[in-house]
């Protein structure tokens, strides 16, 4: 059985890992937009299809049996794609969502519907903000007007010059972003409701030191499109499907 798996997450990699041994021949697609990308075992292709048009020739001409989505929850364009190309080819598509964070009691969370509506909230929160929403969609906090801190894995291109620009890449850990919180004087945290563990140590660390975080609310998954939670589903789901071509 041939899969494509769209990936470009931690739990893809993993997925990867997990199908390669179970004996599926995998292909993982990455966008290819992240320097230095962490590469799944297995086959890799690296680019865009060329939108949904394109998504379905490369599955008709890889005969593509199954299509698991394990892109990261905020990649809707991605997902929509996958929705399109798999509908209209009659291939099942699974897609692989790990559940977004939800709050502790006395944690001081506000949500956003949008990057730009986030941005609105912050001066009511505090005076130095540190961002974590990615490089993508930075700039709706330009004119946010107040002192901020952004961390990316890449840079942004054009560089911001109305933030302090940090890169690096996950996981992190408690006691590295309180101390980074701490350095900076953060008083609000912004993140999207990615969940997941690889980038949970912030939300303790702003836990510990009681400070408030504005949450970006995931895009909707298109209507009717079958979810799993784990790679254990995954593996169940892909056995039902596994009707010799
Ligand atoms: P997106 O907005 O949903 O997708 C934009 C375009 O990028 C797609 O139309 C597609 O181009 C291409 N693309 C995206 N994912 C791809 C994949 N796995 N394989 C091949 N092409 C892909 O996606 P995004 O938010 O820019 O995210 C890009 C990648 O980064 C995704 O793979 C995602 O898993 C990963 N990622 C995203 C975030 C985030 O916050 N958005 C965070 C961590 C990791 P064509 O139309 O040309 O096919």
């Amino acid at each position: 059985m041939k899969i494509l798996l769209l990936g470009g997450t931690g739990e893809a990699r993993s997925l990867a890992r997990t199908l390669v041994a179970a004996g599926f021949e995998v292909v993982s697609s990455l966008a290819g937009r992240t320097t230095d990308a962490r590469l799944p075992v297995g086959e890799v292709r690296q680019g865009g299809f060329g939108g949904a048009e394109g998504l379905a020739d490369w599955l008709r001409d890889n005969s593509v049996d199954a299509v698991v989505d394990a892109t990261h929850p905020f990649a809707a364009t991605m997902t929509e794609h996958a929705v399109a190309a798999a509908g209209g080819l009659d291939i099942p598509l699974l897609v692989l969502r790990r559940p977004g964070w939800t709050p502790v009691p006395g944690d001081n969370w506000h949500w956003a519907d949008t990057a730009t509506a986030a941005a609105k909230m912050l001066p009511t929160l505090g005076t130095r903000a540190f961002l974590t929403t990615g490089r993508q969609g930075l700039n709706a906090f330009a004119d946010a007007g107040l002192w901020m801190l952004a961390r990316c894995v890449d840079a942004p291109n054009p560089r911001p010059t109305w933030c302090t620009l940090i890169l690096d890449r996950g996981p992190y850990d408690v006691s590295g972003e309180l101390a980074l919180m701490r350095q900076h004087q953060i008083d609000v945290l912004v993140t999207k409701n990615s969940g997941g563990s690889m980038t949970a140590a912030k939300l303790e660390a702003a836990r510990r030191l009681h400070l408030p975080v504005v949450l970006i609310e995931r895009p909707p998954l298109p209507a009717g499109v079958t979810t799993a939670q784990t790679t254990t589903d995954v593996l169940t789901w892909l056995k039902t499907h596994q009707d010799p071509r």
